[in-house]
């Protein structure tokens, strides 16, 4: 297929060179110059600008920072994709913003779904994303080859909107064990105890998780290159938030780590990898 990627940063890169590699012709277009240029030198093609990647595409895939970049991009998709084209928004922003698209796509005959995702740079580079889906079922299948490319477990949770929802509540879980893996890093070494050790029984008993697994070794040496920026999570906790006041719930220990999350941008960590959460409980701590 002829796919046009638009956003080609931490995770769109590697999600643009998994579609190369699997076979579709991809014309990718990103702010950043450079970015162009690491898609054609990994098979794909540069775009001049969005409706360059759009042109012709029978599939148009975003992933992009947040709501204000989707909404700039996402008209132009609509008026420059061909008739039925099937535009799929991965990018994490409000649930509100995804089913506002999906209404001006249908209106112009545009197919588009909202397809957030988790899995990290890791899952990006792996191919082993879990790809969480929101829209109609005909074009949650339509996509599903295109999808399977790039995730190993691709969910259709409902309608317009939804896909981003399930992302809210998975960022508000990831968020929290940082929070609480870090609240055991400071107790154990104030305690004495090797840290690594330590949670190298956590990551094989009940308190196990994906997180443990993946970033134990770089939080105990304080390594925090990004992955996923606290500035994003930090986006993500005021989604989670959002969608608890529009849904008439009450989620208190979301609030709590959105504002850890908030001390750890305003600590100046913004562009730290999200496990960083680990600098403001230290800090908390003197
Ligand atoms: P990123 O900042 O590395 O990439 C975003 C890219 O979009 C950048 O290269 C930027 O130059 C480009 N961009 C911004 N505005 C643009 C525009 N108007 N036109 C074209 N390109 C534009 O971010 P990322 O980490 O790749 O995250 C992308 C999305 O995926 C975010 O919504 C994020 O929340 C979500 N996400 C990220 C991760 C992760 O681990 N990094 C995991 C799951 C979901």
């Amino acid at each position: 297929m002829n796919i046009g990627f638009i956003g080609l940063g931490i995770m769109g890169s590697p999600m643009a060179a998994n579609l190369v590699k699997a076979g579709h012709a991809v014309t990718g277009y990103d702010i950043s110059a450079e970015r162009v240029e690491q898609l054609a030198g990994l098979g794909g093609k540069g775009a001049t600008g969005v409706v360059d990647a759009v042109a012709g595409a029978d599939v148009v895939i975003t992933m992009l920072p947040d709501s204000p970049q989707v909404e700039e991009v996402a008209p132009l998709v609509v008026e420059y994709g061909k008739p039925n084209l099937l535009y799929v928004d991965m990018s994490t922003i409000k649930p509100e913003t995804s089913r506002r698209v999906a209404r001006q796509a249908a209106a112009a005959g545009v197919r588009a779904l909202d397809a957030p995702v988790s899995g990290g740079e890791r899952g990006a580079i792996d191919g082993t994303l879990s790809i969480m889906v929101g829209g109609e079922a005909e074009d949650v299948a339509a996509a599903g080859p295109v999808l399977g490319s790039l995730g190993t477990s691709v969910v259709h949770v409902g309608p317009a909107g939804a896909g981003q929802t399930v992302k809210a509540a998975n960022q508000l879980v990831v968020g929290g064990v940082y929070g609480l893996v870090s609240e055991a890093i400071v107790l154990l070494e104030a305690s004495g105890v090797d840290p690594a050790a330590g949670l190298d029984v956590l990551a094989a008993g009940l308190a196990g998780s994906r997180i443990l697994e993946l970033k134990r070794h770089t939080m105990v040496k304080r390594e925090f290159a990004p992955g996923f920026r606290i500035d994003l999570h930090h986006k993500d906790m005021g989604i989670a938030v959002a969608a608890a006041r529009e849904a008439g719930v009450s989620l208190p220990l979301t609030g709590q780590v959105a504002q850890l999350i908030a001390a750890a941008r305003a600590q100046g960590h913004g562009s730290l990898d999200h496990s960083a959460l680990l600098k403001v409980i230290e800090r908390l701590n003197g």
